[in-house]
C-alpha cells in the first residue's frame, strides 16, 4: 500500500503450523535470530517475529506467527490465522504421523482464511537422513496434490530454511502487488 513519503511498505503476517515438536519454533528461530535450539520447550511469551527483506527495492517485512504449544492440544485459535497471507505447514521427514496431519492442517487453515495464502509445505529435519519416514516424492506429491510450494529444510543444520521463508514472502508480494 501507498503512504505519503512516494515509498511503500509492506508488512504480510505468516503463520507456521503443523504438529507439535517438528520444529516451527526452531524453523522461526533459525531464520528470524539465526539460532537453534535442542532443548527447546513449548514457546513462551513472543508471539511473532519480524524479519524484513527487500523485493523490487521496497522493504517487505514479514509477522511470522509461532504457537505457543497449542497445537499439541488441537486448540490453536481462530485469533492466530486471523489476516494471515501466508502461510508454512509443516511435518517433521522422521514421523509420519506428523505427515499424515497435513491434510487436517490444510483444512483448518482454509477454515480460517478469506484471502488467498500463500502455502508451503515444509518436510523438516532433512538432516535426519538416517531415519528418514517419509520420502521426498512423497512430499511433493502431496504439494502437487493440495497446490502447496514444497521445500525440505533442516533448522538444525539452516538447509533451505532462509529459501523456505522468502519464497512465501516472494510470493504474498506477487499475490499483492
Ligand atoms: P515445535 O513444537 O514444532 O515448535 O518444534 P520445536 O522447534 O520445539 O522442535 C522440537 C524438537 O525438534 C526440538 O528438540 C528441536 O531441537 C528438534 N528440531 C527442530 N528442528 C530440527 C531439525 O531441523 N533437525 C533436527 N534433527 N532436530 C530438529
Ligand atoms: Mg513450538
Amino acid at each position: 500500500s501507498d503512504d505519503d513519503s512516494g515509498g511503500e511498505e509492506y508488512l504480510f503476517k505468516i503463520v507456521i503450523i503443523g504438529d507439535s515438536a517438528v520444529g516451527k519454533s526452531n524453523l522461526l528461530s533459525r531464520y528470524a535470530r539465526n539460532e537453534f535450539n535442542p532443548h527447546s520447550k513449548a514457546t513462551i511469551g513472543v508471539e511473532f517475529q519480524t524479519q524484513s527483506m527487500g523485493i523490487d527495492g521496497k522493504e517487505v517485512k514479514a509477522q511470522i506467527w509461532d504457537t505457543a504449544g497449542q497445537e499439541r492440544f488441537r486448540a490453536v485459535t481462530s485469533a492466530y490465522y486471523r489476516g494471515a497471507v501466508g502461510a508454512l505447514i509443516v511435518y517433521d521427514i522422521s514421523r509420519r504421523t506428523t505427515f499424515d496431519s497435513v491434510g487436517r492442517w490444510l483444512d483448518e487453515l482454509k477454515m480460517h482464511s478469506d484471502t488467498t495464502v500463500a502455502r508451503m509445505l515444509v518436510g523438516n529435519k532433512c538432516d535426519l537422513e538416517t531415519i528418514r519416514d517419509v520420502s521426498v516424492e512423497e512430499g511433493k506429491a502431496l504439494a502437487e496434490e493440495h497446490d502447496l510450494f514444497f521445500m525440505e529444510t533442516s533448522a538444525l543444520d539452516s538447509t533451505n530454511v532462509k529459501k523456505a521463508f522468502e519464497l512465501v514472502i516472494r510470493e504474498i508480494y506477487n499475490n499483492v502487488s
